[in-house]
């Protein structure tokens, strides 16, 4: 069944896939329709056709730096993010990052890409990127997490922060987990961050525990499947007011954007809480105003 209004994905990866490193293409292209999705890639209007079909108002591009295990290049895919987005401003929400591994001149690389290419979030992908979220303390050699943290609260911009295991070749689970991000939100309690995947399928205890102790740490429920939703996050409805959709398209095991959506709308919830998690808590977080 569709909902009766407008939805908003606010977890899908557009992404520049000339860069993608050939392993990572292959565990991506598994099972899909490859090229009605690498059409998509391509060109905006394709995929806001696909939006209209299924009346999708908005949704957000993840895009992040992991030169090395994804093959994703700072100088690139930022511009690839903003140039996409820019084409349909009122629909698509760009996201992107930085290589924190790199301090020479972050403060300026920042800058760069929310002031100047105009990104709405950034995506830290601890697993991906080979790091702790927050290397910045305790001796960590990563202060430019704190600068990234810190100019995006000042933005007012969301920082995303992958939750949970990945198995993409060369990923590192130890990051994964997301207990490390009670820091973060010690640290920047006016920045607001959202728990993709909420830890599954290991830590969804600690991503609730973070979602009730941090008033600005939000979760996104994708890459789980639907119909498992409930199963992984029991306590779903006592954060539902903080909760946003995502479907992960086209990551591993997600057949559409649409069919998730659908998925989701069909599971035993109050109708005001699947709108909230479907509409109005992205509406609310991504509001430019
Ligand atoms: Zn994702």
């Amino acid at each position: 069944m569709i909902p009766p209004y407008p939805t908003v994905d606010a977890h899908i990866h557009i992404q520049p896939w000339e860069m993608i490193h050939p392993h990572a293409l292959e565990a991506l292209k598994q099972g899909r329709d490859a090229e009605r999705t690498l059409a998509m890639m391509r060109d905006p209007d394709e995929l806001v056709r696909y939006m209209d079909e299924h009346n999708i108002e908005k949704v957000c591009i993840i895009n992040y730096v992991a030169p090395e295990v994804m093959g994703f290049r700072e100088e690139g895919v930022n511009e690839f993010s903003a140039r996409y987005a820019a084409a349909h401003p009122d629909r698509i929400i760009p996201f992107g990052g930085v290589d924190a591994h790199n301090p020479v001149d972050i403060e300026r690389r920042v800058d760069y890409i929310i002031h100047e290419l105009g990104l709405r979030g950034i995506k830290i992908h601890p697993p991906h990127q080979l790091l702790m979220p927050n290397a910045y303390r305790d001796g960590g050699t990563l202060e430019t997490l704190a600068v990234i943290y810190e100019k995006a609260q000042a933005a007012g911009i969301p920082v995303m922060i992958h939750t949970g295991t990945s198995v993409f070749p060369g990923a590192r689970n130890k990051y994964a987990d997301p207990m490390a991000i009670d820091d973060i939100a010690v640290d920047f309690p006016e920045l607001t961050i959202i728990l993709a995947h909420g830890g599954r399928p290991i830590w969804m205890d600690t991503a609730y525990f973070l979602l009730r102790r941090h008033r600005n740490v939000w979760f996104d429920i994708s890459s789980v499947p639907p119909k498992r939703l409930l199963h992984y996050f029991p306590w779903l409805e006592r954060v539902a007011h903080k909760t946003i959709f995502g479907s992960d398209w086209p990551g591993p095991g997600v057949p559409s954007m649409a069919a998730n959506i659908e998925a989701f709308y069909e599971l035993p919830l109050d109708e005001e809480i699947k709108r909230l998690i479907l509409r109005d808590n992205a509406l609310r977080l991504f509001a430019t105003e």
